[in-house]
């Protein structure tokens, strides 16, 4: 499961724990972005804080593992590497899934060769009731063919909304695992 985790927050979680139940997934594997070229909007969290929020927010279930993959890697990090790793650590192209959010699967075809990416994994990603289905009509057919869906309730919670309320002084309680709001807390993460 892919993603800049800034912070991870139980959106993240249920889409991961339902697609490991619906794929019938052996392990899960959570992998923080490095620092991403392609973040415009704010300026990412450092990826040793992300990466730790990843590692707590996940301890103790026995099926997750978080990887440094892509954040000890020096250069930019881009999925299709990432994917080729895992392979060449032995994993299957049919065994491997990719999973991330929709916004940014819609938006693959602006990655780097992702054309390979369906051949390297199958990809998964979490809808939404009623998400309309125009916009994922719009990608290119080769992708389609190698997408699966796993609905999840409607949970309307983003790593962007909860740095908002840490920067405002409103409460994240609940909306992260416990452990990540303490980390946060305790490391002024998001204030300024
Ligand atoms: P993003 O633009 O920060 O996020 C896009 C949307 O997807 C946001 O709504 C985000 O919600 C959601 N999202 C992100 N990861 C998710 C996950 N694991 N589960 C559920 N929702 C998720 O996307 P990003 O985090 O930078 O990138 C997502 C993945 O795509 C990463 O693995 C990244 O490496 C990969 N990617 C690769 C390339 C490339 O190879 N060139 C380019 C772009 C992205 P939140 O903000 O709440 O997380």
């Amino acid at each position: 499961m892919g993603g800049t985790f800034d912070p991870i927050h139980y959106g993240h979680l249920l889409a991961a724990e339902e697609a490991r139940r619906f794929l019938n997934l052996e392990r899960l594997i959570f992998v923080p972005t490095g620092e991403p070229p392609h973040k415009r909007d704010h300026k990412v969290t450092s990826c040793e804080d992300r990466y730790a929020m990843t590692l707590l927010a996940t301890a103790g279930v026995l099926e997750y593992s978080v990887s440094r993959i892509e954040i000890d890697r020096k250069e930019a990090t881009h999925t299709v590497d990432t994917l080729r790793e895992f392979i060449r650590s032995g994993i299957e192209p049919r065994d491997l899934y990719f999973i991330t959010g929709l916004d940014a699967i819609l938006s693959i075809t602006s990655w780097f060769e992702y054309e390979k990416i369906p051949e390297l994994c199958t990809l998964v990603t979490a809808r939404r009731p009623g998400y309309p289905v125009s916009k994922i009509d719009s990608l290119p057919k080769f992708i389609r063919d190698k997408l699966e869906y796993i609905e999840i309730p409607q949970f309307a919670i983003s790593s962007t909304e909860i740095r908002q309320r840490a920067r405002d002084g409103r409460g994240i309680r609940f909306l992260v695992p416990h452990l990540v709001e303490i980390y946060i807390e305790s490391n002024n993460l998001y204030r300024s």
